[in-house]
């Protein structure tokens, strides 16, 4: 197994000014971090990040990009756009884009082929409501929507991140239990590695409320290789707390 992948989503969050202090915060403490580290950051802001970031260990992340390669879709942002501002990865099909922007599977999984034909790593999510947790349907749903994404990528699957994220653990300050979260993680490795030889690699990051004090008993679960982190990204001291828990 690789190392293990910590990543910040700043969400519709930061200014110029904001963004500034936060990775003066976080950047000078990465040298020692025997993990990966990336930030998530609005698009409006790659090009500042991109600044921010040369020259440290920190790798910039975009928090979407379009399904289509270019043209007149206004508004949208191309994985070809992302890698002229260096960018390693891209989130797709957070939850919020799936809720508020009406992302199917089968569109997340265009735009994780979009990310990967770019060198883009694709951070592809996916995580069940309450309401299907509660139904008994977490299995059948996290497994569908990633069959989306291995079906149309499945010659470079081996080549994607994954994030689990339960929709009612984000933003909400409930966290699955790593027993929970390993269960789901098991289920998705078994996936993969029915899909690949070299799904052993992928690395599966849990999200949902990571912070500073669940961050250690999630991490020690076997199939947990890392973080993908909202509200806790965006202050520097609970980060770099997740940091060096992952280290
Ligand atoms: C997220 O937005 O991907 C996330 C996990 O958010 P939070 O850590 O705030 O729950």
């Amino acid at each position: 197994m690789t190392n293990k992948l910590i990543a910040g989503n700043w969400k519709m969050n930061g200014s110029l000014a904001a963004n500034a202090a936060l990775l003066q915060g976080i950047l000078p403490a990465l040298a020692g971090a025997a993990c990966e580290v990336a930030v998530c950051v609005p698009a409006a802001y790659l090009a500042q990040c991109q600044t921010l970031l040369a020259g440290s260990s920190g790798e910039l992340g975009a928090q979407d990009l379009s399904a289509h390669e270019a043209g007149a879709y206004t508004g949208e942002v191309s994985a070809a756009m992302l890698r002229d501002f260096g960018v390693r990865y891209a989130i797709v099909g957070h939850s919020e884009r799936r809720q508020y922007h009406g992302e199917t599977d089968a569109v997340v999984a265009e735009k994780a082929q979009r990310a990967l034909a770019a060198g883009i790593t694709p951070i592809v999510c996916l995580g069940e409501t309450l309401a299907e947790r509660d139904a008994g349907q977490t299995e059948e749903i996290v497994k569908r929507q990633l069959a989306a994404v291995i079906h149309l990528n499945g010659h470079c699957i081996s080549e994607i991140v994954v994030a689990y994220e339960p929709v009612w653990a984000i933003g909400t300050g409930k966290t699955a239990t790593p027993e929970q979260a390993q269960a789901v993680h098991a289920v998705l490795r078994a996936q993969l590695l029915a899909a690949s030889t070299q799904a052993g690699r992928i690395r599966i990051l849990y999200g949902g409320s990571m912070n500073p004090t669940n961050v250690a008993s999630l991490l020690a679960q076997p199939d947990i290789d890392g973080g993908l982190i909202g509200g806790a990204s965006l202050k520097a001291a609970d980060f770099l707390s997740i940091i060096a828990a992952a280290s």
